[in-house]
């Protein structure tokens, strides 16, 4: 063994604020309540956030509204590609400060930030900019909608951020977004980044809030559309309250992906795919491998080999660059990971984890698989969040197919095998929006994400994702 030297990434690129405004008509603004981010690796707080209420919010509805019709609808589309062109490239020059401010505020490993999250934001900006000046080649005369609110979740705050405006933007629409509550920083980053890019003032807002900013948004009547990504729950809400209104709705929600390994599989590969599929993020990815799928044949040899793998996962300061899995993003998201554990060992599930030293303060949870896990169990059935794997077995394909898709979800789905044919065979039968063939959580803005089911519908990325923003 060797000695381990830690080597964490220096916090003085970013210069956090004691409190933040909400950014409004290409102003920071003041609100009259106001709540905390906190570092949850290490329970520190970080800033004092605005919490916008519903006569902000239509402060911000307006100014985008205004903006659309005086400003971005009028503008040639080669002269809305170059403010995305400005912005994509502001984004890879401050990369560094995003993705250390991203991982203090959300708990994601430095390594995963600075190499998946930021690369990610980027691109998509510059892929949806390539696209301002050519939409008649994606939909027959394309027009833009109007003002779009827009919610999303905290596990990939900033990438969630450009997955909502970089489309929005290049369709001529003009956005509201209201990022987590728990992970406002880097949208309040963005902001400052419109300004530096001199984006014509309230073609961006960002309204930061909890739950109620949210829904004061989504019933705001001066919204043309609504995207949400979120859980399933908060989802209905949405669907409920805009349906009826001449809204247009695009939903991203859970998901309870099925990582299925054949016999014939690589099975080293096969393991790292494991590994990334639920420990990438801490598991807070909707569409996470979180039901490992294993033949039978082959299941103990696996999961031995995963058991020596995951000994070696490394938990603990996000910005350590050595860092495989940083902290669970909130007090609130820890303790249903815990109850749901509970839940798996009471329904009679073997529980795993590696011996793994957990740091005192903030929020923490080992990487566990359960063993002997049946279809009914809630740890196979509900979306755990979190660093958690659900090992069942399977015998032929057809039994593969029918446990990968008996769930209520349909966002994603992993098959290894070495046979092509077998790969074609499955993807036609899984009902996944997007499934991946000897790999796990691969993303690119050309490709495009979204789900059957409960997990939504609509799609993000690539010319699809074009659709929603368009008439
Ligand atoms: P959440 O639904 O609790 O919150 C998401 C966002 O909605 C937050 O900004 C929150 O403040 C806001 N919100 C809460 N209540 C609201 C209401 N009544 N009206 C309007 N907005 C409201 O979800 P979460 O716990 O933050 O995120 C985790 C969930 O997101 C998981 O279920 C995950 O699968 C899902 N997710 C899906 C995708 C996808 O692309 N399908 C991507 C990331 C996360
Ligand atoms: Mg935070």
């Amino acid at each position: 063994m060797f000695e381990y030297a830690p080597a964490p990434e220096s916090r003085d690129i970013v210069d956090i604020k004691a409190s933040y405004g909400l950014f409004i008509d290409g102003e920071f603004v003041d609100a009259d309540s106001s709540f905390k981010t906190v570092d949850p690796a290490s329970e520190e707080v970080l800033a004092e956030i605005a919490e916008a209420d519903a006569t902000d919010v239509d402060r911000a509805v307006t100014a985008a509204r205004k903006a659309y019709e005086s400003v971005w609808s009028q503008l040639p589309a080669t002269e809305r590609a170059k403010y995305l062109f400005r912005i994509a490239r502001i984004i890879q020059e401050r990369s560094r400060e995003l993705a250390v401010l991203e991982s203090i505020d959300n708990g994601k490993p430095i390594r995963e930030s600075r190499d998946v999250d930021i690369p990610l934001v980027a691109a998509h900006f510059f892929y949806y900019a390539g696209w301002a000046d050519k939409l008649e080649f994606a939909v027959r005369d394309p027009r833009p909608i109007g003002v779009a609110a827009q919610v999303i979740p905290w596990n990939f705050p900033l990438l969630m951020l450009a997955w909502k405006i970089a489309p929005a933007l290049a369709c001529g629409n003009t956005v509201v977004l209201k990022p987590a509550e728990t992970t406002p920083l880097t949208a309040l980053a963005f902001a400052e980044i419109c300004r530096q890019a001199d984006l014509p003032p309230g073609v961006v807002n960002i309204v930061t809030g909890a739950g109620e900013t949210g829904r004061a948004l989504v019933e705001h009547e001066g919204v043309d559309k609504v995207a949400f990504t979120g859980s399933t729950d908060v989802g209905r809400q949405i669907a409920r309250s805009v349906a009826g209104t001449a809204k247009r709705l695009t939903l991203e929600l859970g998901g309870k992906a099925a990582n299925v390994i054949f016999d014939d599989a690589p099975v080293d590969q096969a393991v790292e795919g494991i590994v990334n599929g639920i420990f990438f993020n801490q598991g807070h990815v909707c569409c996470a491998g979180s039901r490992l799928l294993v033949q039978e044949s082959i299941a103990e040899e696996l999961l031995d080999r995963l058991k020596t793998r995951m000994a070696t996962l490394r938990v603990g300061d996000p910005l350590d660059k050595n860092t495989d899995i940083g902290a669970i993003n909130s007090a609130a998201q820890l303790e249903k990971i815990r109850t749901l554990s509970a839940a798996g060992e009471e329904e009679g599930a073997t529980r795993w984890s590696p011996p793994c030293e957990l740091p005192d303060r903030g929020f923490w949870f080992a990487p566990t698989i359960f063993t002997g896990v049946a279809q009914s169990h809630r740890i196979a059935r509900e979306e755990i969040f979190g660093p958690v794997l659900s090992v069942l077995t399977f015998r032929t394909p057809q039994e593969a197919v029918e446990k990968a898709n008996n769930t209520p979800y349909g966002l994603s789905a992993g098959v290894w095998t070495e046979k092509g044919s077998r790969i074609l065979w499955m993807a036609e039968r899984l009902r996944a929006g997007v499934v991946w063939a000897n790999t796990f959580n691969k993303f690119d803005p050309a490709s495009p994400f979204g789900g059957y089911k409960e997990s939504g519908f609509g799609r993000e990325g690539g010319r699809h994702g074009l659709e929603a923003y368009l008439r």
